[in-house]
């Protein structure tokens, strides 16, 4: 029996970061058999995906869609050899991190700080999805996707890339989804698209802490603490109800977390643009940084769907007072 590699993506999984790690195994077990991993001198471990926590109700759709158990939970790292999906972050990633042999990482972010003492395969590039990552290791080595771990792939890629409308997307996420979508036996894209993103629409039996944190991050700009959290949903009414509630939540935070700012991205992803909640000691600099005047208690932001790409960079520069 050889030892295993636990496959896993970030805490507080998203569909990405779960389905990547499925694809990802698959393919570690595939290059086993055909000699991939001796050509390159990577270890003989038997790959098995695992997950760092409880996945959302979009990503248990797509796993039942496509019959995949929910992974084994794995949440600390020592003395395993791992290979990290869809982050590099060590506050991202499992506990004891420094206490386990990274072998591999497979991502789409900035690099992050983690480390290791020895050579590995390390894959990232800037696209919308670790997905389209791995779906591209898998047709250089020429190993044959799955129809069901196309499906999985497909839909992280839907999920991460908004149904390729976040400013994330590239020409590849698009190239490999519609690949994917025909080995799954998916026939429209856009329809599948928006079934997996309404899975997380519906916020109504959620505590308002539960639908904040659910994509939740924590910065540090220019010395300043601030919190960015987003929720997408099919149409902004859905939320219309509790939005109230939401920055009331966002007030405590900023209290009890003493924070700057928090901002919170209301996305409605058929209209293509993000009610923009603001709490913050100086709304001049977020002001400054979208070029918008605060409307109340938020900004409408047209075409905004990326907190990575469009919500995060400008504020940084507005912090750093450029
Ligand atoms: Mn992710
Ligand atoms: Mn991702």
């Amino acid at each position: 029996m050889a030892e295993v590699l636990y496959v896993v993506g970030h805490k507080n999984p998203d569909t990405d970061s779960v389905c990547s790690a499925i694809a990802f195994a698959y393919l570690w077990n595939e290059w086993r058999k055909s000699g991939v991993l001796a050509k390159m001198k990577m270890p003989d471990l038997e790959a098995k995906p695992v997950v760092q926590g409880e996945p959302n109700a979009e990503t248990k759709f797509v796993l039942e869609k496509f019959g995949f158990p929910i992974p084994e939970k794995m949440t600390d790292g020592a003395g395993k050899k791992v290979a990290l999906v869809d982050h590099s972050d060590v506050t991202q990633t499992i506990d004891n991190y420094s206490q386990a042999e990274i072998v591999a990482v497979v991502d789409h972010h900035k690099i992050g700080d983690v480390t290791t003492p020895n050579p590995i395969c390390f894959v990232n590039f800037p696209v919308g999805c670790s997905a389209t990552v791995i779906k591209y290791l898998y047709d250089t080595t020429g190993v044959a996707i799955p129809k069901e771990i196309a499906g999985l792939m497909l839909s992280a890629i839907l999920s991460d890339t908004v149904i390729f409308k976040s400013a994330t997307t590239t020409p590849m996420d698009k190239e490999a989804g519609e690949a994917l979508a025909k080995i799954a036996g998916i026939e429209d894209i856009t329809k599948f698209g928006i079934e997996v993103k309404s899975k997380l629409s519906d916020i109504s039996g959620m505590a308002v802490r539960d639908i904040i944190m659910r994509d939740y991050k924590d910065y540090n700009m220019s010395g300043k603490k601030v919190g960015a959290g987003q929720i997408e949903v099919i149409d902004l009414s859905l939320i219309e109800p509790r939005k109230e509630e939401i920055y009331q939540e966002l007030v405590k935070m900023k209290q009890e977390g003493g924070y700057h700012s928090i901002v919170f991205m209301l996305t409605d992803i058929m209209k293509e643009g993000t009610e923009l909640l603001v709490v913050t000691d100086e709304p001049a600099i977020i002001e400054k940084a979208f070029g918008k005047k605060l409307e109340g208690k938020s900004i409408w932001l047209d075409g905004v769907m990326s907190r990575k790409k469009q919500v995060i960079p400008p504020l940084e520069k507005a912090f750093a007072g450029q």
